[in-house]
């Protein structure tokens, strides 16, 4: 799917006269990396006022997508927050109508999330960041103690607070083999609160394996 713009009136918060722009309506961030860098730096929909020479970010709805990672975000503008709940509601509908047609190859299985103003989806995408960076730390430790490694699905390690990798027990499919491999990664040096915290749900007792890729 490719990143859209749209045309839009952008207001000036100087109450400059408003001013028509181009603006990002939809982020396909695995088709459009810059545009993924840009929505991580805040320059995303950065616009500059012609009368007063402000810069400010264009406050319209946005659609941030990114397949791989398994994660869809409905941006929804800051002036809109008193509207949530038929907001929350909309986003279920639209939801719905997406998946059944331009992502319909895609078989999603996993919920949207939603937040106001360009600010809020920054903070998450560099949330995100970070976990990328432990699970590429829990990959690198895991494979340097000889171990293989596993992709979790990532809305599912999203949702329980997964590492997006983990060490893979080898033959045994038990959700208890892989607490136990991961358990020998912990012990072996490496500072991970995501793995920690897949040990303890993978060691409770009648514990589900792991959705793996
Ligand atoms: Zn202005």
């Amino acid at each position: 799917m490719k990143s859209i713009k749209n045309q839009g009136s952008a207001c000036c918060p100087n109450q400059c006269e408003p001013f028509e722009i181009d603006y990002w309506s939809l982020i396909s961030a695995d088709q459009d990396p810059d545009l993924k860098s840009a929505a991580l730096g805040g320059e995303l929909n950065l616009v500059q006022c012609p009368e007063c020479g402000a810069f400010f970010h264009h406050d319209g709805d946005l659609i941030y997508f990114d397949a791989p990672a398994e994660l869809l975000v409905f941006v929804f503008s800051q002036k809109d927050r008193e509207k949530e709940p038929e907001l929350l509601k909309r986003m279920q509908e639209d939801y719905k109508i997406i998946k059944n047609t331009l992502l319909k190859q895609l078989h999603m299985d996993y919920p949207p999330v939603s937040v106001f103003g360009l600010e809020a989806l920054k903070n998450l995408l560099q949330e995100e960041e970070l976990i990328s960076f432990e699970s590429e730390a829990v990959a690198a430790s895991a494979a340097a103690q000889g171990f293989g490694v596993v992709r979790l699905k990532p809305s599912y390690a999203r949702e329980h607070h997964f590492p997006y990798y983990v060490p893979a027990p080898a033959g045994v499919n038990e959700a208890n083999s892989y607490a136990v491999v991961a358990s020998k990664v912990l012990r072996a040096g490496l500072k991970s609160k995501l793995l920690r915290n897949f040990v303890d749900y993978m060691s409770q007792e009648g514990a589900q394996l792991p959705l793996t890729l």
